[in-house]
């Protein structure tokens, strides 16, 4: 409905929301890097477009300072914006409009499949939100990957064949995502970013990252090519030095709606198709993107702002600081800690079995812990970083997105990864000298919350196998969990 003669579009680059959580370098220079491009490309096309850049001398660093500013100025009979990811936003943008002699229309985001008054109308008299039966729904919904009413291959998951692991060879070569060189637009960013910013996290050396839809456009393409069949089989798989592996680093360009999801859904469906990826992968990806992203942001909105309070599990401590600077002799930390410094990036596995395993069983709050995410992933927006982690691996929602806590051993990073190798610690060891932090900690975490979890059924095995510790090993443990408690939370950053 846009018209060129009379409306105009408003873009800023906000101080407030660059430092209300130091950010990753990287994910500033890649908003604003985009931003500006889309500017550009709006301009154009001959729109009106005013764009305030974070170092123009009038800006009033706020969204609601801003849009004041600017409704003082051009005198609009109507604000339209679309749905925000972050529910402070929206709340910053309904305070400014308030005081303000016009209207504001809040659209919705067409960058998702589902809306939010769609995910409304499924969670209505559910008392459970379960992803598969969302998830299935979706399929049928939006026609994919069907066979009439039957799911493609007579399944709906095929989870058993996406197990695999590396074994001692590690993986083989595996093409890295396509790399795009900043142009001017995004070196002047990256200046930008790194003269107002020098202590935020991260480095900027290497940015490669799309910054344009036909860059994004381009990511899917090699994505699909290079990547896609084998993503599947190895998506829980995590080696030391790749920190890509087979997956598609396309979350940040879906997140920043520098490409739509349908084409994303629509391209892998087709190599498909096309007999270029095999059924299990295929699967494997529309399941992330059509039903895990569609029903994380549901749950968003339908649980805000209460769902950023939660804290089932009372987890009080803070984020350790080593988590910014890999500072740790734990190996698989400290590897996934520099990949995060140097791309703003882990994939899934990395941050729900490493980083998001070991942040549950110290115990850290669930809060900090998405504070600490979005303050250093290029693709961490609050709607789909709260519920992830808050949620899905802090178990700080009590089971709204998970059915029970994702806690494990050392040893099951030892499985997935050759992290263990070359680390100080022994993943079997929990109590001695080189007991593994993590094996400790699981062990502790079951024991303090005993009480919490022991009716959840799916839990039982792991607190029979706590039962047959003796009471002089359960009581080492807790003494040593102590003592990893207050060595690891000494010093904080946040
Ligand atoms: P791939 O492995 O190639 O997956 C394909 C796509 O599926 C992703 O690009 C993403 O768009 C989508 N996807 C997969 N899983 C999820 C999920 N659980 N929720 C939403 N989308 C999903 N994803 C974000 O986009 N932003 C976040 O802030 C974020 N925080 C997370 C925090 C934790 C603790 C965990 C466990 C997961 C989080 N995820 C988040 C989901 C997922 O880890 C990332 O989307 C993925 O690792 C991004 O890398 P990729 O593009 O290479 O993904
Ligand atoms: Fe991590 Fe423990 Fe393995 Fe070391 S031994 S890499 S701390 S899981």
């Amino acid at each position: 409905g846009f018209d060129t003669a009379e409306d105009a579009v408003l873009m800023m680059e906000v101080e407030e929301e660059a430092t209300y959580i130091p950010q990753h370098k990287i994910r500033l220079a890649f908003f604003f890097s985009a931003m500006r491009h889309f500017a550009g490309d709006l301009k154009d096309r001959g729109y009106t477009v005013y764009y305030v850049k974070l170092d123009d001398p009038n800006h009033r660093g706020s969204f609601e300072a801003e849009i004041t500013r600017w409704a003082h100025k051009t005198r609009p009979q109507r604000l339209i914006c679309v749905r925000p990811g972050d529910f402070r936003v929206l709340e910053s943008v309904q305070a400014a409009v308030k005081s303000l002699n016009c209207e504001l229309v809040v659209k919705t985001d067409r960058h998702f499949m589902s809306t939010v008054a769609d995910f409304e109308a499924f969670a209505e008299n559910r008392k459970s939100l379960l992803l598969e039966t969302f998830y299935r729904k979706m399929r049928r919904d939006h026609d994919i990957l069907m066979k009439g009413t039957d799911p493609e291959g007579g399944k709906w998951n095929f989870d058993k064949d996406n197990r695999g692991g590396f074994g001692k060879k590690g993986p083989p070569k595996i093409k890295p995502p396509r790399s795009f060189q900043p142009d001017r637009t995004t070196r002047d960013v990256i200046k930008l970013i790194k003269r107002e910013f020098p202590d935020s996290p991260g480095r900027l050396d290497d940015f490669d990252y799309p910054a344009t839809h036909e860059q994004a456009l381009e990511a899917l393409r090699d994505f699909v090519k290079y990547r896609l069949a084998h993503f599947g089989t190895y998506q829980d798989a995590m080696a030391a030095d790749h920190p890509y592996l087979y997956h598609s680093r396309l979350s940040c360009v879906l997140n920043l709606h520098l490409l739509d999801p349908r084409k994303v859904i629509d391209k892998t469906v087709q190599a498909y198709r096309n007999k270029n990826a095999p059924l299990n992968s295929v699967e494997g990806f529309v399941r992330q993107v059509l039903g895990w992203r569609e029903f994380v942001r549901g749950v968003y909105w339908a649980r805000m702002p209460e769902y950023a309070e939660m804290n089932a599990l009372q987890a009080d401590l803070p984020m350790p600081s080593f988590m910014w600077t890999a500072e740790t002799p734990m190996n698989c930390i400290q590897i996934c800690i520099r990949q995060l410094i140097d791309h703003a990036y882990a994939h899934h596995i990395q941050r729900l079995m490493v980083m998001g395993l070991f942040a549950l069983i110290l115990g850290v709050r669930p809060y900090d812990v998405h504070r600490w995410h979005l303050s250093m992933y290029v693709d961490a927006v609050d709607w789909v970083s709260l519920p992830n982690v808050l949620g899905m691996s802090q178990y700080g929602d009590g089971g709204i997105i998970g059915t029970k806590p994702y806690c494990a051993t050392g040893s099951y990073v030892n499985r997935m990864s050759d992290y263990c190798a070359d680390c100080s610690y022994n993943p079997k060891e929990s109590i001695g000298e080189n007991a593994c932090p993590f094996t400790t900690l699981y062990w502790d975490f079951l024991a303090r919350n005993h009480n919490r979890l022991k009716k959840n059924p799916r839990m039982g095995l792991q607190f029979r196998n706590l039962d047959r510790k003796s009471d002089t090993d359960r009581n080492k443990i807790r003494r040593k969990a102590d003592r990893l408690k207050s060595d690891f939370t000494r010093k904080t950053y946040l």
